[in-house]
Formats: C-alpha cells, sequence, structure tokens
C-alpha cells in the first residue's frame, strides 16, 4: 500500500518541525559562532553567556537576565529565589508541560492547579483567589503555546496577596501583553532554549529575566553552587549554568528572531484564512489571539471537536502530515500528582482541551506549497471523519458544563 495516495502522485510528507531547514538559513553564522567558542576554549558561562544575558535583557526590556541549564532549572531557581521551600503552595495551570508543576514538586512545594480559560488554554485568572491559602507562596502562569497570560487580574491579586509570579514564559520569548515582553510581566520571567522552542539552542538551556537586583545576585549565586565569589558559599545552590557554546548559537539566533515570530504570525494567519474559506469550522476551531497579545505562534493549536481529534489525526499522520498533541494529559491526572488528591472531573476545561486539541506545522521555514498541503489534508480528514460521526462523549460534557 503505496503511503501517498492522493491522485496518482506521491506528495512530499510535511514535517511538523524542520530545524535542518532553519539551520541552511543561518550555517556559516552559527559555524563562525563555534569557532569563535573554540579559539577562546572558555565553555562553561564566559563572554559569551555574558553578551546573551545582555542581549535577551535588552530583547524582552528586562534589567537583568541570568542564564542557566534548562528552562526547569530557570523555574526551579526562580522558585528558590523567591523563597518558595517545602509545604507552599504555588498556583499553576494543569494544561502545560510537565516540567512547570514538576519544578514546584522539585523545590518541595504542593502544585495547585487552577483550570483554563478555553479559548486562549491559558489559566483562568478568576479562578486563581478562590486557590489561595496560607500556605500559597507564588503563582505561575503559563503562557501557553507563545501567547501571555491574561496578567491584569493575576497583578491585581500578587498585590492584594502579597504574591510573587514567576512567569513560564518557556514557549513565549517575544510575545506581548499591553505592549510589553513576557518575562517582565512578573517578578520573574523563565525562558527555556530547548532546540523547538522560538528561540532554540543546540541542545538545553534556558534564562531567567528580572528587574528586581537582589533577586538576579541570588539567581546567580543559585546557579554556581550559591558561590558569591572567592569559595564563599552563604547557601547551597546547583550546577546549573549555561555553556559558552549554547550562548554563541544563541546569539546568532536571536538577531533572526523577529523575523522568524512575524513569519510564523504570518503562517498562522495564513492557515485560519485557509480554513475560513473550506467549511470546516463546525469540527474545526482555530486559534485565538486575545486583544492586545502579540501571539508568537510557538504553536498552532487548533480544537478538533465532537471526539473527532484522534481519528483526524491519524489520517493526516498516514498521509504524511505532521501533527502533535500538546498536550494529551493535563497534569492532574498524571500518575506522579496521585498524592495531590485530585479527581478527573476537576478541571473540565483541560480534560476537554487535552482531547480536542491538534497543533499544526508552524515554524517559519514552512513553504505555502506545505501548508496547502496541511490544509487540504485536514479537511479532508475533517470532512470524512465528520460524515462517520459516532455519538461523542466530549460534546456531552462540554454541554452539561
Ligand atoms: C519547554 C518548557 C519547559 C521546560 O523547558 P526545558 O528547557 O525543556 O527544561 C517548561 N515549561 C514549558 C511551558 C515549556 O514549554
Amino acid at each position: 500500500m503505496p503511503t501517498f495516495s492522493n491522485v496518482g502522485f506521491t506528495q512530499e510528507p510535511v514535517p511538523f518541525i524542520d530545524l535542518v531547514a532553519q539551520y541552511q538559513t543561518i550555517r556559516s553564522e552559527v559555524k563562525q559562532a563555534v569557532d569563535r567558542v573554540f579559539e577562546t576554549q572558555t565553555f562553561v558561562l564566559g563572554d559569551e553567556v555574558n553578551l546573551l544575558e545582555a542581549e535577551i535583557s535588552e530583547y524582552c526590556d528586562a534589567r537583568y537576565s541570568v542564564a542557566c541549564a534548562s528552562g526547569t532549572d530557570a523555574l526551579i531557581l526562580s522558585l528558590l529565589a523567591v523563597g518558595v521551600g517545602p509545604g507552599d503552595e504555588v498556583i499553576t495551570s494543569p494544561f502545560t508541560f510537565f516540567a512547570t508543576a514538576g519544578a514546584i514538586h522539585r523545590v518541595g512545594a504542593i502544585p495547585r492547579f487552577v483550570d483554563i480559560d478555553p479559548t486562549t488554554y491559558n489559566m483562568n485568572p478568576d479562578l486563581v483567589e478562590a486557590a489561595i491559602t496560607e500556605k500559597t507562596k507564588a503563582i505561575i502562569p503559563v503562557h501557553i503555546f507563545g501567547q501571555c497570560t491574561d496578567m491584569e487580574p493575576l497583578w491585581r491579586i500578587s498585590v492584594r496577596h502579597n504574591l510573587p509570579i514567576v512567569e513560564d514564559a518557556c514557549q513565549a520569548i517575544g510575545a506581548e501583553y499591553q505592549g510589553r515582553r513576557a518575562g517582565v510581566l512578573g517578578t520573574l520571567g523563565c525562558f527555556s532554549f530547548f532546540p523547538t522552542k522560538n528561540l532554540g539552542g543546540a541542545g538545553d538551556g534556558g534564562i531567567i529575566t528580572t528587574d528586581d537586583a537582589e533577586l538576579a545576585a541570588r539567581l546567580k549565586r543559585l546557579r554556581v553552587h550559591g558561590d558569591v565569589g572567592g569559595y564563599n558559599h552563604v547557601e547551597v545552590g546547583f550546577n546549573s549554568r549555561l555553556d559558552s557554546l549554547q550562548a554563541a548559537v544563541l546569539r546568532v539566533k536571536l538577531r533572526h528572531l523577529e523575523a522568524w515570530s512575524d513569519q510564523r504570525r504570518r503562517n498562522a494567519d495564513r492557515y485560519s484564512a485557509l480554513l475560513q474559506e473550506n467549511g470546516v469550522a463546525d469540527t474545526v476551531e482555530i486559534p485565538v489571539t486575545a486583544n492586545g497579545h502579540r501571539h508568537v505562534f510557538n504553536q498552532y493549536t487548533l480544537r478538533i471537536k465532537d471526539g473527532l481529534r484522534d481519528t483526524v489525526m491519524q489520517q493526516m499522520r498516514d498521509k504524511g502530515v505532521g501533527c502533535a498533541v500538546y498536550y494529551p494529559i493535563p497534569l492532574h491526572m498524571q500518575k506522579c500528582f496521585d498524592y495531590l488528591g485530585y479527581r478527573p472531573e476537576d478541571f473540565p476545561e483541560s480534560n476537554l482541551a487535552a482531547q480536542e486539541v491538534l497543533s499544526l506545522p508552524i515554524f517559519s521555514e514552512l513553504t505555502e506549497q506545505q501548508q496547502d498541503r496541511v490544509v487540504e489534508v485536514l479537511v479532508e480528514a475533517a470532512s470524512s471523519a465528520t460524515l462517520l460521526k459516532i455519538p461523542a462523549p466530549q460534546e456531552q460534557l462540554r454541554r452539561a458544563a
């Protein structure tokens, strides 16, 4: 059986993400940067990392940036820097990458989830205040898929309850809310340089932004075993430093980030226009950019309704079109968090999102032909799945809510 049986000729597969295509556009710049590091033989922190920190501060409009080993470490270091520890509670979203809640657990604290807004998939700020207890020590809004959480209500809560906000901006570098960049919308902003993020390195890496000089100083010592210089350890920290090679590569890529994010946004607009023209609106919901936001589309995420998501996804994959589910299991349903005592039905919007979301290829180098192919296959899959429609428990759930 041929995999691509469309009209008698083989269609090129469309990858979900194509980092090789991006590398081809920056190969000589990257090679020069890597060479420069080898010539200095400085591999951990050093000038390249200092320069990257300065450039990220400028990009995010933050006073300080502290680079570290990953986005996960950025979250862990940030929670420790604001004084979160054993027995404390931290409020966050259950509809996020595992690391958000993993970091809370890792510092000995307890994740307290609140459900999401179904249109943006971000934490619903109206639910936060009811989740605050005397043990609450911080709030982590996650700017999921590259769009900021609605921060204004969180700022009021943060002031009223004297709670620091740690942004999980790992998917949202360059995203804006009311004209301000992700990373300066709270006390600390956490970013990941994992290769598939909008600014991805050649391995793991992360950075924390802040306007607070004391927090920046504490983060800088936490990443080097709590050393304040001269072998003086004022607290026990970690080994969580960024490599010079990573910083050198990231500095090259940072110069292209605005153009890449603009291209992601153009790709998103084009998908949305094509899908709206194609008459699958009953089954396929396109992503919403909220007013006053600049979305950077780390993911372009649809909702495939009526319980048809998995059928549509399988058909797309069978035809060689990459697509993916971020995230199939909300964190309150993860085995390792059984001890938190949540019931499946506690976060209905997160559950429904986990059953309905489907992300399409959105990388900057995606061509119009590739996009046309994605849309063609998606529309075909959604129409045929709709015809075969079987009773959908999700729809009943939605109506009951
Ligand atoms: C990628 C990501 C992280 C973790 O970043 P790593 O660099 O992989 O450790 C945390 N939170 C979110 C929302 C992410 O997307």
